[in-house]
């Protein structure tokens, strides 16, 4: 046990995930030791992301506060007509680092899991359904994680879809029960190119 505050700081950092109560207290010592200036920049950049960061009106990926539309939907070379669903705004931001896809996303929020109680009216399908329906989409891209919850959703989501457009989904490869926003480039690389239809 220390002074108060750092225990303050040590339980705020150990709520984030993958953070334990051990490295929790060392990255606390390390800010505690760093210059004041440095600290405060780590602080305001916290505030900032908070507070001007938001979710795009159209596929919900995280875009700057003022901007309706993130970078990906505001970009006229990115094709509209192709739409990548992915469970989180970091799965979007995984496949833009590698670079792979030419058609735009749409993040759900999650994935379905009765036992959470998380059903379909808690996730952005209906959004999706609509924007297949309004911006006549060509191909939806089912990039969900390698998980039961994400095969029930990409089930889910594809029977809703059915006769409306083209429905594939990422190739397998990707290793169970891991995040897609953990997979390398290649793997990425290899699971879109290999996409198939869903069936
Ligand atoms: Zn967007």
């Amino acid at each position: 046990m220390g002074p108060q505050p750092l225990e303050d700081l040590v339980t705020a950092l150990a709520r984030l995930p993958g953070i334990g109560r051990k490295t929790a207290q060392r990255l606390a010592l390390y800010v505690l030791k760093s210059p004041a200036q440095e600290a405060q920049a780590l602080a305001e950049a916290i505030r900032g992301a908070r507070e001007n960061i938001g979710n795009c009106t159209r596929c919900f990926n995280l875009t700057e506060r003022g901007q309706e539309l993130c970078h990906v939907c505001r970009d006229p070379n990115r094709d509209q007509a192709v739409i990548c669903v992915v469970e989180e705004a970091s799965d979007a931001l995984a496949l833009e680092r590698s670079d792979l896809l030419r058609g735009t996303y749409h993040v759900l929020g999650g994935a379905l899991s009765p036992l959470d109680g998380i059903g379909p009216a808690d996730l952005r399908i209906d959004e999706l359904i609509e924007r297949v329906r309004r911006d006549a989409v060509r191909e939806v891209i089912l990039a969900h994680n390698a998980s039961a919850e994400g095969e029930a959703t990409a089930e889910y989501i594809h029977q809703r879809l059915a006769g409306q457009t083209t429905v594939t989904r990422l190739a397998r490869g990707l290793p169970a029960g891991s995040d897609l926003d953990l997979a390398d480039r290649t793997t990425l690389t290899h699971a879109l190119q290999g996409r198939t239809t869903f069936q």
